[in-house]
């Protein structure tokens, strides 16, 4: 918490240890709160300046950061540009993604995907992307992006030989690859590792190809690219980091430099987070590692149930993947677990698949994904309804496909109730 003094040994108080015991006690120093054990939610709109020459200064610093002088405190001015709650999830969620210099909380993951890309971007800029992408963001890309003299370009078939096919069409423009991995909803894998190499094939000294990772699915427990060189990490802390779909919220991590010009977009848009988001992502942080490694469990023995039922055509999971198929490869290279998100195709189209989801009691009916409670959704009717009908061709978003969040319940109840729907078409 910047205004109150210049040491800084609470952004990570336990930098030798794993991730789940540094995020307990990150971003927080209880001498700056009267010694309360727990971070306050510090719902101010503006903050005190002890001197007029404090206030100055502090304007100063931000909007100039780099005259900061090492130990001095950036000090707090208004809560659009900066509040306790916001820094302390801030800190959290660097020690939670290694290899990650700063990071900036947006309210939303849209927020944080527009504001990455128009902190970052110029006119007449292109970004090559992985397809499918959530369905925001491919409406994001296919309209405000645009307008803005942003070309979007989509990579369908996800090997690194498409991506380079793709690529050396817009390499004049490249200015970044933004990748969506594992898709959602058809679970395909990108090789992070080589997108980066490719990345620094088609940069110069005087243009930087910037490679954006949309980690909500996987991360920051199951996937993190910084140690491949990813430039930038973005996150919907709406779905695993909030964890309970009670919340809305971003993430972007990435350089000091980025980091900095993107907090400088959003103090400019207006784009910050209220403070009880952030406390409730803080404490929702401390909690992320179970719930995602429980959810991933249940979620294995699911994928198993659903890929013998003899109404289910295909199952999606990484969980299911086999020796032999490159995804396989991908997959064991990037990420330490399964996770939670199954897609499935049943046998037949729309009409069986609605019937199955109307008939779910445990399961709830809804999009999104990363809670507690397991939702089951349609990605063509719903999340991905706005994707353009070739693009669900080409990438196999089809009517008969249902997509599950597996949530923390138990696993049994669950495939009972998935058992039981399943048999009424
Ligand atoms: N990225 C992915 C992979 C998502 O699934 C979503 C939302 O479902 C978003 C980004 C957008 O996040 P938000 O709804 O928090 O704006």
């Amino acid at each position: 918490m910047t205004n109150h003094g210049n040491k800084q040994w609470w952004k990570n108080p336990h930098p030798e240890c794993k991730p789940s015991t540094s995020v307990i006690s990150a971003g927080y120093d209880p001498a700056l709160s009267e010694m309360s054990a727990k971070m306050p939610i510090f719902t101010t709109s503006t903050f005190i300046f002890k001197t007029a020459e404090d206030g100055e200064r502090f304007f100063r610093l931000s909007t100039h950061p780099e005259e900061r002088k090492h130990d001095e405190a950036p000090g707090l001015i208004y809560s659009r540009l900066n509040n306790p709650n916001m820094e302390i999830v801030e800190d959290k969620m660097v020690v939670m993604q290694a290899g990650a210099e700063a990071a900036a909380v947006l309210p939303s993951g849209m927020s944080a995907i527009s504001s990455s890309i128009l902190a970052l971007l110029n006119p007449g800029d292109t970004i090559v992307y992985s397809a499918p992408v959530y369905g925001g963001t491919e409406h994001l890309f296919n309209t405000a992006i645009n307008k803005y003299k942003i070309k979007t370009v989509p990579v369908h078939s996800l090997t690194v030989d498409e991506y380079r096919k793709v690529i050396e069409k817009h390499k004049d423009t490249l200015a970044m690859i933004f990748v969506e991995t594992p898709t959602n909803p058809t679970i395909v894998h990108s090789d992070v590792e080589e997108i980066v190499k490719l990345a620094g094939e088609y940069s110069a000294d005087n243009k930087r190809v910037i490679v954006a990772v949309d980690n909500t699915f996987m991360g920051p427990v199951f996937q993190n690219f910084f140690d491949v060189g990813i430039d930038i990490c973005i996150y919907s802390a709406t779905k695993f980091i909030g964890g309970h779909s009670d919340l809305i919220g971003g993430f972007v991590l990435g350089s000091k430099s980025d980091i900095q010009k993107i907090k400088s977009f959003r103090s400019v848009i207006g784009a910050a987070t209220d403070p009880f988001c952030c406390w409730l992502m803080a404490r929702s942080l401390e909690t992320v590692e179970i719930r995602m490694l429980k959810a991933s469990e249940n979620a294995q023995k699911i994928a198993e149930f659903l890929d013998s039922h003899p109404k289910v055509e295909k199952v999606l999971y990484p969980g299911l993947l086999k020796k032999g198929d490159p995804q396989y490869d991908i997959y064991k290279k990037q990420c330490t677990g399964p996770g939670s998100l199954i897609s499935f195709y049943i046998k037949g189209g729309k009409k069986e698949a609605f019937k199955v989801l109307n008939n779910v009691h445990v399961c709830r009916l809804a999009v999104s994904l990363g809670g507690t409670e397991t939702l089951i959704q349609h990605p063509r009717r719903m999340t991905h309804a706005d994707v353009p009908e070739e693009l669900c061709q080409a990438t196999g978003l089809t009517d008969n496909m249902i997509r599950i969040s597996v949530g923390v319940e138990d696993a049994d109840d669950l495939i009972n109730d998935l058992k039981k729907a399943l048999e009424t078409i």
